[in-house]
């Protein structure tokens, strides 16, 4: 049963939320304090984090930087402030999701089950033997060769597409904003138009679309792009 970590200091909202996901039959352990949330998040026992990001003492934000730094473990922000920047802030600094407060429990259900599928879907194409081959549904990147197959058929990338796609399936479900696809892809010394990330990712997407119908890039408007 996937055991779910709710960091919240607000006691009404947390058990709230805990009497549903507990309903849903999902484990659930309630920190109101977010160092010993933070602490409890990083020992890796959880399935999932729901990261409040008003928290009396560190900011949601600030308490997901120093998780990243050793846990990959997916987290879902939750958010009062119906605020661009605290979304922009926490999908940068690696959620996989938010919601913002006052929420319909089912649509966070649906999204705690998205994460939790994309998580396990990822999990399983990384530990999935050799660890130079990436694979995301029905692709497949043999990173020490530089090929890339999609049902089989092989995609001619160049070695920045590649990178791209690389970056993209090794975050999957994590949206990337352009300015970090430029600086995992074009590196920090990229002086070039911001929008050759769009340019690239046209690419890629007709590319792939004449070998699949699969539609692996998604566009997050106003943030960026992901796999999922
Ligand atoms: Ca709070």
């Amino acid at each position: 049963m996937p055991k779910i970590l709710i960091i919240e200091d607000e006691q009404s909202m947390a058990r709230f939320i805990q009497l549903e996901l507990e309903h849903e039959q999902y484990e659930t352990v309630i920190s109101g304090d977010e160092r010993n949330g933070l602490e409890l998040a990083e020992n890796g026992e959880f399935d999932l984090i729901l990261l409040d990001i008003m928290l009396p003492g560190l900011n949601g934000v600030e308490v997901l930087r120093r998780l990243r730094l050793s846990s990959d473990v997916p987290v879902i922000m939750l958010t009062a402030r119906d605020s661009v920047m605290d979304k922009v802030s926490g999908l940068d600094m690696g959620a996989n999701d938010y919601i913002t407060k006052p929420f319909a429990i089912e649509e966070l259900l649906a999204r705690i089950r998205a994460v939790l599928r994309q998580s396990s879907a990822a999990k399983t194409s990384v530990i999935g033997g050799d660890k130079d081959i990436l694979t995301f549904k029905d692709l497949t990147m043999d990173c020490a060769r530089h090929t890339v197959t999609c049902g089989g058929k092989p995609v001619e990338l160049t070695m920045k597409e590649f990178t791209l796609l690389q970056t993209l399936i090794e975050n999957a479900s994590i949206v990337l904003t352009r300015e970090q696809l430029l600086e995992k892809v074009w590196g920090y010394d990229y002086f070039g138009e911001a929008n050759v990330v769009d340019v690239y990712i046209r690419y890629l997407r007709s590319k792939l679309e004449t070998v699949s119908d699969t539609k692996f890039i998604t566009t997050v408007r106003g943030m960026g792009y992901t796999v999922k």
